[in-house]
């Protein structure tokens, strides 16, 4: 791309998360003249105070089954584990600060100006910058707004004594009493996390499964999978009201059930963080959803400011705001035509304990799309629990059009369903056959080759 001289930067990226920095750095490659503004943290959410640290945490907390499960395998431990948490949080937190040391020599490395500042837009093509020194204005002949999303938390009674994702990394004392409020992703992964730590842990959900929009079976299988670990699910239940009372917090059930515990996680949804943009400024109107509306090139409403991952529709997950940074900066800075991303075989993994993993259709939305289809499931205990005496069960599951034979959905629940669903993901995004993958030679011994040696519909 040719440098404009008219404008201080070809590309001013606001937020340095996922999408921000892969796209300041993939427009930076091009030979374009790219600044980055960031108040807060390089990486941003999944780097944080997302995926990173929450995988993180999801493993400490798989310790406590493996402590377990070893037994059979002839392990005796020599006295009762017992967890640490100032350990696990501080050596996340150094793990974190390696990595934003990383984001920030990956972007100087690219050749991008980095402003540790607040950024405003204020007109089409102009940014003021906001810190400790002072105020400045640039200017960019686009401009991409990349802050991504922030936690929400309705209102209530003592709805301020709630923790947000925000905060949770980072607790000074180990919660022995953990609630989290919600039944998405965000309140399953956590609800596991404490329980495996060891925290006594309540999940209140008003709804009466946990995911939805999950495969109904895989929904049903995971609560099941999550209370046989211990975690106590409260569904068709929220939150009348928190008090604290000496040190703990009273917690109020819409049922009339009062909680006792040290710590309540909200996880009831992220929205696009828009405030403090300029953007209402420029005329640029959020949907009802409060994200910001965009055309196949990433443009809003205002051409010269583009925007990407959580500010717009579609799923709010890291390899997403990625694929449209590349994307962006394909159109933009490569001159390409626009080609959708393909928004229905995204895979996604749930790491609650056990871990989900699913790509495609569920059950459900392939009976309403297709006339017939076939569904191969199998549900099994994984031979290493023959040994280790644990009940934890695995759920594997393909949705098949009749008609065509293709597999429009797969689905799994069990250990390292994410690792896995990764691969089926491929084929299934490649509009594979049922037979393409009976024909494909199963390895054995796995839980995986189940997907290869389903033979047998379980319906219609
Ligand atoms: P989700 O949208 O997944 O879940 C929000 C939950 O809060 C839902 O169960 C919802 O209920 C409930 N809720 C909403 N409003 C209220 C209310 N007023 N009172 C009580 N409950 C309420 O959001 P999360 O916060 O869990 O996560 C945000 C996003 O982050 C996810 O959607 C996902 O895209 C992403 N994420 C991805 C991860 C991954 O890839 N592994 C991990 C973590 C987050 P209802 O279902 O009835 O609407």
């Amino acid at each position: 791309m040719s440098a404009d001289a008219a404008y201080d930067f070809d590309l001013f990226v606001i937020g340095a998360g996922s999408g921000g920095v892969r796209a300041a750095r993939m427009a930076a490659a091009t030979g374009a003249r790219v600044a980055v503004a960031e108040d807060r943290y390089l990486g941003g959410t999944c780097v944080n105070v997302g995926c990173v640290p929450k995988k993180l945490y999801s493993y400490a907390a798989h310790f406590h089954d493996s402590f377990d499960d070893a037994a059979g395998f002839g392990w005796q431990l020599a006295s009762p584990a017992t967890f640490d948490w100032p350990t696990l949080r501080d050596n996340k937190t150094s793990e974190i600060k390696r990595l934003n040391g990383i984001y920030q020599r990956m972007l100087e490395g690219a050749g991008v100006t980095l402003f540790n500042a607040r950024a405003r837009v204020v007109d089409p093509h102009t940014v003021t910058l906001t810190n400790a020194d002072g105020e400045v204005s640039v200017s960019a002949e686009k401009i991409l707004l990349a802050t991504g999303g922030w936690p929400w938390v309705p209102e209530f009674p003592g709805s301020d004594l709630t923790l947000t994702s925000n905060q949770v990394f980072d607790l000074d004392s180990f919660p022995e009493r953990f609630l989290v409020l919600g039944g998405g992703y965000i309140a399953v992964e956590f609800a596991s996390i404490f329980n495996g730590l060891g925290s006594e842990t309540h999940l209140i959900y008003r709804g009466d499964l946990l995911l939805k929009g999950f495969d109904q079976e895989v929904r049903e299988f995971t609560c099941d999978e999550m209370a046989k670990k211990g975690v106590n699910l409260h569904f068709s239940a929220n939150i009348a009201r928190i008090e604290r009372k000496e040190g703990a917090l009273q917690v109020e059930l819409t049922t009339g059930e009062t909680l006792e515990v040290d710590a309540v996680l909200a996880a009831t949804g992220r929205k696009a963080n828009t405030s403090g943009l300029g953007i209402d400024v420029l005329g640029i109107e959020l949907n009802s959803e409060g994200k910001l509306p965009v055309n196949e090139r990433y443009e809003t409403q205002v051409p010269s400011i583009l925007a990407l991952g959580d500010l717009i529709a579609g799923p709010e997950l890291t390899p997403v705001a990625l694929a449209e940074a590349m994307q962006l900066v394909d159109i933009h800075f490569h001159k390409k035509t626009p080609r959708p991303l393909d928004y229905d075989t995204i895979p996604t993994a749930v790491f609650c304990h056990p871990n989900i993993g699913t790509v495609g259709l569920s059950e459900e939305a392939a009976r309403e799309k297709f006339s017939k289809i076939r569904v191969y499931r199998t549900d099994f205990r994984a031979m290493k629990h023959t040994l280790s005496g644990s009940q934890e069960r695995m759920l594997m599951k393909l949705i098949v059009d009749d008609a065509s034979d293709v597999v429009v959905g797969a689905h799994m629940v069990g250990e390292e369903a994410g690792e896995l669903i990764q691969g089926i993901a491929i084929a299934v995004r490649a509009g594979l056959t049922k037979e393409d993958f009976d024909r494909t030679v199963g390895i054995h011994p796995t839980g995986a080759e189940e997907f290869v040696t389903m033979r047998t519909p379980a319906r219609y």
